[in-house]
């Protein structure tokens, strides 16, 4: 069945089934865009904006510096920052230099942040001057020779909102004075002292490494996923044949999902600087915040996750704002709801469809057309370049079209492997093919769908549920905001439905109410047997609910009873 990529049929006749990728790493992009809209604006933060032109030499500034500092190819430096001009410029620049980007999310304790920076071996790190004494109390036990800090407040200002929760509310206030010493070191010094120019390293884009992207944070031991200049290029590429009707030079892109997550690196950063569009950049996902920033600054498209898209759609003053500059707006790293699809499309007149991927292919390998043939409920069509494949994990043989089984995926944008874990890297690949360990089907169309992931499944009395479907179920809920399924431990059942509910402003519902909702739209042993009412979620920064911390604080309550 993937041999014969059956879903080419859907394809327009104006998206390719492949692409050429020319032989030039990843910050190529910024060069071009340089070349091609240099006084076209690249960047707008907080009322401030940078041309391509300025991007580009504040980028070749930072490489520069850090060939200064000793920074040659291989060498890994760490970007432990939100959404920023700084976090743009440093991720350029750090490729420029030869050097493997890092990302850190500033919200990672010490504890994470010591074994990140120990397991990739980092010697530089960008953070900012908040970050600094949890930067300071890691790093003699790491191999860390350099801090580049760059202040919330003196350079390009963070707004106080957007900045929690990086910090704590009290430390806004503090001004952390930062002594510049031969380890320590200041941006603005640095732009100051540096120079607009630095040596050109030859890449290999197809070996040499772009990234070191860490996943597993949500469900196991993270592992740097070593992503190539080549990974990232076909993605971005793919991407803007995708999202067919872009016009270069001309769009705003909403930057709300955060760089140091693969997806908003690709689907935001990346696209971006590739077709000279002017990116709007928030630090952190906040719905007033984003509608303001669309009725202000009119992004005509808008990647996100569906967390995100529920928080907007639920906001009180939804009314107030013009959305309707929105064009296009893929979703993606878990399911979306029917229902928020089309009210979102309804609110903003734009389209909205759902993508797919994960940080091992850079990340997207599936989505829905925007303007063409889309299945709601699926996560689409594989994307040029790339074959799919449901099998049995156990032998790798296909299963037939419509049975559940692993879904495997091939293409330009397949990592390279996981940073010294050859053999965690093998227990995923095949062939070149990845085993994404999520558990779906392929139509007779060719259209894929995700029922879960396998790790996500419940095995409650010996019947195999899937959480995702019991939520579908829970959306159609007028009352429901939000939720999430676990399967919890149970002493007679082994694991039994648990649903984690978040009811919109104004309503209300009793579990009996929900329960005998969800008895007649499923079969008996998929209706949860427990109701919990939460005001909020725990979530990833791309707003993917934590389900395994739900479980782990459920395991953790049994064990203390
Ligand atoms: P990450 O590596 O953090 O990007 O997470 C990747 C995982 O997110 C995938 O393996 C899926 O389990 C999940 N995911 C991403 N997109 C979707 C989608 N459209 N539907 C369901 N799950 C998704």
């Amino acid at each position: 069945m993937g041999e014969k990529k059956v879903w080419l049929k859907h394809y327009p006749e104006d998206i390719p089934s492949s692409l050429s990728y020319d032989n030039k790493p990843l910050h190529y992009f910024l060069e071009e865009a340089a070349a091609r809209y240099k006084e076209k604006k690249a960047l707008y933060f907080q009322g401030k904006e940078l041309t391509y032109a300025e991007l580009l030499m504040q980028a070749k500034k930072f490489a520069n510096y850090l060939q200064g500092l000793g920074v040659v190819k291989g060498d890994r430096v760490a970007i432990m920052l939100p959404n920023s001009p700084q976090s743009v410029i440093s991720y350029y620049g750090s490729l420029m230099a030869g050097a493997i980007v890092v990302q850190t999310n500033p919200l990672y304790t010490e504890r994470e942040l010591e074994y990140q920076l120990n397991d990739s071996g980092a010697k530089v790190i960008v953070c900012l001057d908040i970050l600094v004494p949890r930067v300071t109390n890691v790093k003699k036990d790491t191999s860390l020779e350099h801090m580049i800090v760059t202040g919330i407040k003196d350079y390009l200002p963070f707004p106080k909102n957007l900045i929690y929760p990086f910090i704590q509310k009290k430390q806004y206030n503090i001004v952390v004075k930062v002594e510049e010493s031969s380890d320590t070191h200041s941006w603005t010094s640095l732009m100051d002292k540096a120079k607009a120019e630095y040596q050109a390293i030859e890449v290999d884009p197809v070996e040499d490494i772009a990234l070191l992207q860490y996943t597993g944070g949500t469900t196991g031991f993270p592992k740097g996923v070593m992503l190539t200049h080549r990974n990232l290029v076909s993605n971005a590429l793919a991407c803007n044949a995708w999202i067919y009707k872009m016009k270069h030079g001309e769009e705003t892109i909403l930057g709300v999902l955060p760089f140091f997550h693969v997806y908003g690196m690709t689907a935001v950063m990346n696209i971006s600087v590739l077709t000279g569009s002017r990116m709007v950049l928030l630090p952190k996902f906040d719905a007033g915040e984003v509608l303001k920033t669309i009725h202000k600054l009119k992004p005509t498209i808008f990647p996100g996750a569906p967390t995100i898209y529920i928080g907007i759609l639920n906001h009180p003053d939804l009314n107030k704002y013009d959305l309707s500059s929105i064009e296009a707006c893929i979703s993606g790293s878990a399911p979306l709801p029917v229902e928020v699809q089309e009210k979102f499309e309804k609110v903003t007149g734009g389209k909205l469809v759902e993508g797919y991927g994960l940080t091992e292919s850079s990340p997207v390998t599936h989505a829905n057309l925007i303007y063409g043939n889309r299945v709601s409920g699926s996560i689409g069509l594989p994307w040029p370049d790339t074959d799919a494949k449901i099998v049995r994990a156990e032998t790798f043989e296909e299963v037939e079209i419509g049975e559940v089984g692993e879904l495997a995926v091939k293409g330009p944008q397949v990592m390279k492997g996981y940073w010294n874990k050859p053999e965690d890297t093998e227990s995923v690949m095949k062939d070149g093919w990845l085993l994404t360990g999520d558990l779906g089907y392929m139509d007779k169309d060719g259209y894929f769908f995700i029922v879960d992931r396998k790790k996500d499944m419940i095995i409650a009395g010996g019947y195999n549920i899937y959480p995702r479907e019991v939520e579908e179920v829970l959306y159609e809920h007028e009352a429901i905001q939000e939720t999430v399924v676990a399967g919890v431990p149970d002493p007679y059942r082994g694991e039994t439905v648990k649903a984690y509910v978040v009811l919109k402003e104004g309503s209300a519902v009793t579990e009996e109410e929900l329960n005998k909702f969800c008895r007649e739209r499923l079969a008996a042993y998929k209706v949860p047997r427990i109701y919990e009412f939460r005001k909020e979620l725990p979530k990833t920064a791309v707003g993917k609910i934590l389900r395994r911390q739900l479980i782990d604080e459920e395991k953790k309550k049994i064990k203390e009873e």
